[in-house]
């Protein structure tokens, strides 16, 4: 009775005081409260389980309850409760070197506390660094429609979702977006995907020049766009995008918040194209796998240095109160342990291929248009037909959705895109989900599409 009375107090206050975030107002949409966590699956208050099949937003990488990962918290608030990093303490010092490591080159890393504000810290060191080096009129950054890059008026800028900026703009002056290497609606009259991409490589190109060199600072991109409906380009894209910015003294801006650390079967997503280490790589979510709150921006060594060569009076005028906190770094770090000792990023590798790649079986589905894939990230675009390619609407989309909710599985749609193209279906589940739980989710989804009334 008093559980129940709880429950019934709990659902009123969530109707009454929380603000959702993506809250779309419906009336009597019954409330869900997350309870417990266990592994890749959550309970509610009603006692229902559901298995995760978004890692809630693409962050829970090593799933619920991990009590190493816990006691690295606790142990190290017992320590040392907070520091600010305006002095160093030793998680953050032993994280930075970490992440240099496994990026692969030397990078210095700064501290803030989500992937939004890693992305503004990226951008004012970009336009810092061109700023004293002799190059003060390069302040403009490019990124690709779709693209999310985060929620603060910056991150928004370089976001180039149209839904999710209209009721804020203007964003930042000096933002400009080109297309993605969206191969499945290419625009170029061929039918070869990496043709296609390298097309719209091209296209960033000429911008760059048309909009003038001596104006652009940086390009940031995901390797693999994954709010914006799973754009998976050729790796030669990627290849290419890198040389363009090389070629235009343009900073490349990695964001890696999602792709970072496994999920894409490599520890990060640019790993897979190889000659391309960017000059800027940013990430957050996996690397905490959620436990705490934390955002990292790595940047070359040699940019940093020209930081240090400006002096004192030139030093970054940037600061976060909890950026890099003390438990947050311990977690992050203990985080990484476990990804190194289960040797997650092979598992990824394989199980994204064996056991999740039955979903590229969906392409026989007449709603399915095409099945996008990467490690443990999957995008189902759905569409009315095939042959037009016309997206499909909620008619064809909410059943499927209803039906994995009703059997356990919560999986994603890309939201906000521009009305009518939120029809990619996201399926990302913690990368240590256990094989029975992969195997729940794909045949969840299977049937949802094939064996509706
Ligand atoms: N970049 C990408 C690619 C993201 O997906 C997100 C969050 N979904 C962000 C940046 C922003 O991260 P946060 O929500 O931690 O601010």
């Amino acid at each position: 009775m008093k559980v129940e009375m709880e429950k019934v107090s709990l659902l009123e206050k969530d109707s009454q005081y929380l603000w959702h975030a993506m809250h779309r107002y419906k009336e009597n949409q019954p409330g869900m409260v997350a309870d417990k966590g266990e592994g890749a699956w959550f309970i509610d208050v009603d006692g229902k389980k559901y298995m995760d099949g978004v890692s809630g937003l693409w962050c829970l990488n090593l799933g619920h309850g991990r009590q190493e990962i816990i006691n690295a918290a606790s142990e190290q608030m017992k320590e040392l409760s907070y520091s600010p990093l305006t002095f160093g303490h030793g998680p953050a010092i032993e994280l930075a070197a970490k992440i240099s490591d496994l990026l692969g080159g030397s990078y210095r890393t700064f501290f803030a506390n989500s992937g939004s504000e890693a992305n503004e810290c990226a951008f004012k060191i970009a336009r810092q660094y061109h700023n004293q080096n002799g190059n003060p009129g390069k302040y403009k950054f490019i990124s690709r429609y779709r693209a999310y890059h985060g929620t603060t008026l910056g991150a928004l800028s370089a976001t180039a979702q149209a839904n999710r900026r209209m009721k804020y703009d203007p964003g930042v002056p000096g933002f400009l977006h080109t297309p993605p290497p969206y191969s499945y609606r290419s625009i170029f009259g061929t039918d070869d995907p990496e043709q296609s991409d390298l097309m719209t490589a091209e296209m960033l190109d000429q911008m760059i020049t048309w909009e003038g060199a001596e104006t652009v600072a940086g390009v940031i991109m995901e390797p693999f766009i994954s709010g914006g409906g799973v754009i998976i380009p050729s790796i030669s894209y990627i290849q290419k995008v890198t040389e363009i910015c090389k070629k235009h003294d343009v900073l490349l801006i990695m964001d890696e918040v999602v792709s970072g650390f496994g999920r894409t079967g490599k520890m990060f997503g640019f790993m897979h194209a190889d000659g391309v280490q960017p000059d800027i790589v940013t990430m957050a979510k996996g690397l905490t796998s959620g436990y705490l709150p934390l955002g990292a921006t790595a940047v070359k060594s040699e940019i940093y240095e020209k930081f240090k060569e400006a002096g004192d009076h030139n030093h970054f005028r940037h600061v976060s109160t909890y950026g890099g906190h003390p438990a947050s770094c311990a977690v992050a770090l203990k985080n990484i342990e476990i990804i190194e000792r289960e040797g997650i990023v092979e598992r990824v590798n394989k199980l994204g291929e064996t056991i999740l790649g039955e979903m590229k079986g969906l392409i026989e589905h007449e709603n399915v248009g095409e099945v996008r894939n990467i490690g443990f990230l999957y995008g189902i675009e759905m569409v009315e037909n095939k042959t037009t390619k016309k997206p499909a609407a909620d008619h064809l989309i909410n059943p499927v959705l209803q039906a994995c909710k009703e059997k356990g599985l919560i999986i994603g749609r890309n939201g906000d895109t521009v009305p009518g193209y939120n029809n990619v279906l996201i399926i990302a589940p913690p990368l240590s989900s256990t094989e029975d739980d992969l195997k729940f989710l794909v045949n969840t989804v299977i049937d949802a599409f094939f064996k509706q009334k």
